[in-house]
């Protein structure tokens, strides 16, 4: 059986990644994608855990290799899905979870429909905006960048098949393991050939 791709989208600071850190280890077959960045490490931040931490002429080499599944420029640094990981995953029948912004989802979305999109919305453009101030990662200008892009990103939410409303963190992760394990037993993801063949050996036509 071939595994799934969820893909995950919402605003920086929404909580996307606080969620699926708590469900990777909960749900067996869940792996995240860990995505390649021209962004400087953070503080705690290891590099092929977070991020692969590349320069941008290493990036560049990757995109015109075709390596990526998506990428786009997000708040002025390059991200990118490695697209290896991603497939081979795929076929081992894994459940691929992506951390990634509303442009790269949407490229996804063109070349990739079977893949599950999830959107995370913070229940007020007030609270996303507090909760960036709080986290405090960023400086006055980035943070502007970000609380910029949220409104373009906010008005795409439609084109999502899930939508999270982070009001409560505890909620959330919920919501996400029932979407994450509810979305693999759809007839088209458990009907296999061999499933078929079982089911209907030996039955007459009478
Ligand atoms: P941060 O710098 O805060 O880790 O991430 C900034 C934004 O980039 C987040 O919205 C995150 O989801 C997004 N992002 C992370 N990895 C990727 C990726 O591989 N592709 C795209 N398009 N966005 C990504």
């Amino acid at each position: 059986m071939k595994g799934t791709l969820f893909v995950v989208s919402g605003p920086s600071g929404v909580g996307k990644t606080s969620i699926i850190n708590s469900i990777i280890d909960k749900i067996d077959n869940v792996v995240f994608s860990v995505s390649c960045t021209t962004r400087p490490p953070r503080p705690g931040e290891v590099d092929g855990v977070d991020y692969f931490f590349v320069t941008e002429e290493k990036f560049l080499e990757m995109v015109q290799n075709s390596e990526f599944l998506e990428w786009a420029k997000v708040h002025g640094n390059l991200y990118g899905t490695p697209k290896k990981f991603v497939f081979e995953n795929i076929d081992k029948g894994n459940k691929i979870i992506l951390d990634i912004d509303v442009q790269g989802a949407l490229q996804v979305k063109k070349n990739y429909d079977d893949a599950v999109f999830i959107f995370v919305a913070p229940p007020s453009y007030q609270v996303l905006k507090d909760r960036l101030l709080k986290r405090g990662t960023e400086s006055p200008e980035a943070l502007l960048k970000r609380l910029n892009n949220a409104k373009w990103e906010l008005s795409k939410m439609i084109e999502f098949d899930y939508l999270i409303v982070n009001d409560d963190l505890e909620k959330s992760i919920q919501i996400m393991k029932s979407i994450i394990i509810g979305e693999s037993y759809r007839t088209k993801r458990v009907l296999t050939e061999e499933l078929i063949k079982n089911l209907f050996k030996g039955v007459s036509d009478r």
